[in-house]
C-alpha cells in the first residue's frame, strides 16, 4: 500500500457493494437460481464475476459450474430474482455522508459500474434523489464506450472523460469493492481506495490499492486534499 496520497480533483465511485449492499443481494438471487440445478454459488466464482459487464458474469458462471443453460436463459433467470429485491435495497455505511459531502463541496463525482441500465433503475428506485448528485453513471453493460468491462480499465477512462474538463487520471480518486474493479482503476492511472468483502484475499493487491478500508465510514477525505468532514 502506498501512502503518499496524491491530491485529486473528481471522484468516481462503483456502485454494487460499494454505495449500495446489493452484491449479499446478488448472492441471494443468485443462489436461488443454483438451487434448482444443486450448485452452490460459492466466493471463488463470486469473486471473479464481480464488476464485469452482466453477460461476461454469465457465461463465467455457466463455464465454472457447467449449467445447462445459454447466457441469456441465465440472464432470464436471475432478473426474475433481482426484480424481487433491488428495489429494496439500502446503502452501505458510509457512503450516503461521502456522497453528499463531496456533493456540498463540489467535488464533481461520478459512479462507474458494470451493471445494466435495466438493473440500475431497479436499484435506485428508493434512491433517485442521491444518485442526481452525480454529474453521470456509466453503465458498461450498456455503454456502447466501454468496450471491456472491468478488470479492463475502460469505464474508469470514460467516467473520466465524461466530466466536464476531462480530467487527467491521476486527479481521479476511485472508490472500489471488488477486485476486478482495483485492477480496473489501476489500470486506468488513478489511485484506488479498496473497501473489500471481508472474505476476499488482499495479498496480491497490498501493493495495487493506494488504502484499504473495512468500510466507507473510516474514509478522511483530507488524505486525497479532498474537503474534510465538519465534525
Ligand atoms: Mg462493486
Amino acid at each position: 500500500m502506498s501512502t503518499a496520497f496524491k491530491p485529486v480533483t473528481h471522484v468516481i465511485f462503483d456502485m454494487d457493494g460499494l454505495l449500495l449492499d446489493t452484491e449479499r443481494l446478488y448472492t441471494v438471487a443468485t443462489q436461488n437460481v443454483l438451487d434448482e440445478y444443486g450448485k452452490v454459488f460459492t466466493w471463488e466464482i463470486k469473486s471473479k464475476q464481480m464488476g464485469r459487464k452482466q453477460n461476461e458474469s454469465a457465461q463465467l458462471m455457466i463455464d465454472e459450474l457447467q449449467l445447462p443453460l445459454t447466457v441469456s436463459e441465465l440472464n432470464q433467470k436471475l432478473g426474475k430474482e433481482h426484480e424481487k429485491v433491488f428495489p429494496t435495497v439500502d446503502f452501505l455505511p458510509g457512503a450516503e455522508r461521502l456522497v453528499r459531502h463531496l456533493h456540498k463541496h463540489n467535488i464533481p463525482i461520478a459512479v462507474a459500474t458494470g451493471s445494466t441500465g435495466y438493473n440500475y433503475e431497479l436499484k435506485v428506485t428508493n434512491h433517485k434523489q442521491f444518485f442526481s448528485l452525480f454529474s453521470h453513471i456509466v453503465l458498461s453493460s450498456d455503454d456502447p464506450e466501454v468496450k471491456n468491462g472491468k478488470p479492463a480499465p475502460d469505464c474508469f477512462i470514460i467516467a473520466a472523460k465524461r466530466f466536464s474538463g476531462s480530467p487527467a487520471p491521476e486527479k481521479c480518486l476511485v472508490f472500489e469493492d471488488a477486485a476486478n474493479g482495483l485492477i480496473a482503476a489501476h489500470a486506468a492511472g488513478m489511485q484506488v481506495v479498496w473497501v473489500p468483502d471481508p472474505r476476499a484475499d488482499q495479498t496480491p493487491f497490498k501493493d495495487t490499492a493506494h488504502q484499504i478500508l473495512t468500510s466507507l465510514e473510516e474514509f478522511k477525505p483530507e488524505d486525497f486534499g479532498l474537503p474534510p468532514y465538519d465534525s
